[in-house]
């Protein structure tokens, strides 16, 4: 479903990724473990284009001091080149690093927003799917998302995320600062979405143990280099 091959990302002469090649099957979930600053959110920006409009604004204000260069394969197409947007479009959907909902929205406006490019029916499908893999967030549906606990502002992240109906869910740290009892939680959700949706993931985390029993494989990022090795069999 998704190839990247080569993979090099500077910030200035900065190397944060080197030489990177991860994939992605059908159906997946492909774990991304590194430790802080390997590069995993980079990666994970690179992947969704999210880094093209970081370049960008880099770019406008004078400084071009990043340059992103390799491959990327989605669907059997080269979408190097394409927009964060139109790779939305595509299925490829980011849940960013520590959250970013939007605070002073509520959960069902938070909601709403990721689902901004689905269709009406499209929508109200994935609301019941969201509130079926997350009855909490139903319950707490017209609190702002700023009063939320880290495991809720995480879960209504994914569901966000959810209502954009992904067809390759990026998940960038989503256990960060957690509880035990809610990471434990979170990992089920995230296979549930995987077997139920069909949806292929690739997440990213610091720590390897706690998805380790729902990834398929995984890589394992050093310094932003993955010459190091591999966990089970691609
Ligand atoms: P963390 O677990 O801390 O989020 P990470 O694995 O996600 O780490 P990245 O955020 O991708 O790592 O950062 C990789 C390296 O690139 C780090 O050394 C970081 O300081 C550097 N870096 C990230 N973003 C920028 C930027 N916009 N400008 C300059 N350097 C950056």
């Amino acid at each position: 479903m998704l190839e990247a091959t080569g993979l090099m990302v500077f910030y200035e002469n900065m190397l944060a990724l080197n030489n990177v090649s991860i994939s992605c099957e059908n159906n997946q979930i492909v774990g991304v473990f590194g430790a802080n600053s390997a590069g995993k959110s980079t990666l994970m920006y690179t992947l969704s284009g999210i880094m093209e409009d970081i370049k960008k604004k880099e770019d406008m204000a004078g400084r071009e001091r990043i340059t992103v260069l390799g491959a990327i394969k989605y669907l059997g197409k080269d979408i190097m080149g394409l927009k964060p947007s139109q790779r939305a479009r595509q299925g490829i959907i980011l849940c960013p690093e520590r959250r970013r909902i939007f605070p002073e929205s509520t959960v069902l406006e938070n909601l709403r927003i990721g689902g901004y490019l689905a269709s009406p029916p499209q929508k109200k499908e994935s609301l019941e799917y969201v509130f079926r893999i997350f009855p909490a967030l139903e319950k707490i549906k017209k609190r702002v998302g700023g009063f939320l606990s880290g495991g809720e502002q995480q879960m209504l992240a994914i569901g966000r995320a959810l209502m954009a109906q992904p067809r390759l869910l990026l998940l960038d740290e989503p256990l960060l600062g957690l509880s035990p009892l809610i990471q434990v939680l979170l990992v089920r959700s995230v296979k549930e979405i995987r077997d139920e949706r069909g949806v292929s993931i690739i997440v990213t985390e610091q720590y390897a143990r706690p998805v380790l029993p729902i990834v398929d494989y995984a890589f394992i990022l050093e310094n932003g280099a993955n010459t190091g090795g591999a966990i089970g069999q691609p």
